[in-house]
């Protein structure tokens, strides 16, 4: 299924004409598909067949409450964070019971709150960290489940900022580590050791480093169990890629059964297998749209100077990312080679690079497989509201997050009292 499409030279999400959407809502705008998103999570979901398994949505990657509530509805669980994700996945309608917590700097208050709510999985990323989910624990009066997400040392071979698997990584414990980590939440009578994690990075566009990161976590699964530590789940992250210009990533279910086999192989068939994706999701079911303001044609470049800017959709000022960009009603006239940037004050500020168009001032154009780490990073940079959300459904579309006015923008601050 293709969510974005041309019918009578119109770009459309599903049944829905952008340019509508445009009229309704005005630009910049983020739009997804409905159709999209869940038949994503389907597929993943899917793939695993009568294994026992668990998809945890990444939150971070879209965290917009009507598509949580979409995912709650299939049976999502969700990968957080941070405690406002986790209200976020309440308010959705998500289950508590299948959330699992990552990050390396949960706050009391945070374990506090998600132990409360009796979350599926603390995913505890350092020593000191489960030192202070055993206080907390210990003080509340509930028993701490968690996981320790384990640094395998893989190359994800992605973008450095988006790897998160290498040792120098701020991210889980090492490897050599992690017995120890295992033997400490083992003999805390306020824990309950109940799996292990990682997560290597984003936007991994083969299977070949998820294999190898699963094979590794299995000779820990297995030096435990003869340490007399015996796991329910094991929790191999996020990660998937999708598809953004010439990327050739495996399917979802080529993705699936590549882990399925990895465990499976390496005795770890009564194990939960419990996945993290986000991007693979929710990427290619956003575009996000944005009008034509001016037109300059120099001497050595031509700008096209857009509605939308870096602080809607900061990734490729922050990771050289490309995002196709496609008209929404197509011109025959020639084309030129332009940037296409925003109105923020930072030559960073650019949506895409050297790309030929065919534009007049005042077009609509769409920023394709915008629909993770788009709208979920933005920020009022420049004071520039933050743009809504749509989300569409066959030939109606929803408003799921309006436009923010400069009040509400403003309404935090104050000027200083008189003196
Ligand atoms: C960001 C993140 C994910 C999701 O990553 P994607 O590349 O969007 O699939 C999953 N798990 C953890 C711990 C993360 O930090």
């Amino acid at each position: 299924m293709e969510p974005f499409e041309y019918w009578n030279g119109q770009l459309h999400a599903e049944g829905v004409a952008l340019s509508e959407i445009a009229r309704c809502v005005g630009t910049p705008c983020y739009v997804y598909s409905r159709a999209a998103i869940e038949a994503a999570w389907r597929d993943v979901d899917a793939a695993f067949g009568a294994r026992d398994h668990l998809v945890c949505f990444a939150v971070k990657a879209n965290s917009n409450l009507a598509v949580l509530g979409m995912l709650a509805r299939l049976g999502s669980g969700f990968d957080i964070v941070s405690g406002g994700e986790l209200e976020r996945v309440l308010r959705a309608g998500g289950d508590p019971g299948r959330v699992v917590f990552s990050g390396v700097g949960k706050t009391a208050d945070e374990m506090r709150r998600a132990l409360q709510l009796g979350i599926h999985c603390f995913n505890v990323e350092s020593l000191p960290e489960l030192e202070q989910l055993d206080r907390v624990a210990g003080a509340v009066g509930i028993r701490a489940p968690v996981s320790v997400r384990v640094n395998p040392d893989v190359d994800a071979r992605t973008h450095p900022y988006i790897a998160t698997g290498l040792k120098e990584s701020k991210f889980g414990v090492a490897m050599s580590e992690a017995l120890e980590a295992y033997r400490v939440a083992a003999a805390s009578s306020h824990l309950r050791v109940v799996g292990v994690d990682c997560h290597i990075g984003s936007q991994l566009t083969e299977t070949a480093p998820f294999v190898d990161a699963a094979k590794r976590i299995m000779g820990l699964v297995g030096n435990l169990a003869s340490n007399g530590i015996e796991l329910r789940h094991i929790d191999l992250g996020g990660g998937l890629g999708i598809r953004y210009r010439d990327e050739a990533p495996p399917s979802r279910a080529e993705y699936v059964s590549a882990l399925m086999r990895a465990v499976d192989d390496a005795g770890g068939g009564r194990l939960r297998i419990l996945v993290e994706p986000g991007r693979a999701i929710v990427g290619n079911a956003g575009v996000l749209l944005s009008r034509v303001q001016y037109l300059k044609h120099g001497e050595s470049r031509n700008f096209a100077v857009v509605d939308a800017a870096m602080n809607d959709l900061i990734r490729p000022a922050l990771y050289s990312a490309w995002h196709e960009v496609v008209p929404v009603s197509p011109r025959t006239t020639e084309a030129r080679i332009y940037d296409v940037v925003g109105p923020v004050c930072e030559t960073g500020d650019f949506l895409a690079r050297e790309r030929a168009l065919r534009l007049e001032a005042g077009d609509l154009i769409a920023l394709r497989s915008a629909g993770a780490y788009g709208s979920s990073m933005s920020s009022g940079y420049n004071t520039r509201p933050r743009c809504p959300e749509v989300v569409v459904d066959g030939a109606r579309f929803h408003i799921t997050r309006r436009r923010e006015t400069l009040d509400e923008l403003l309404s935090l601050e104050t000027v200083l009292p008189d003196r």
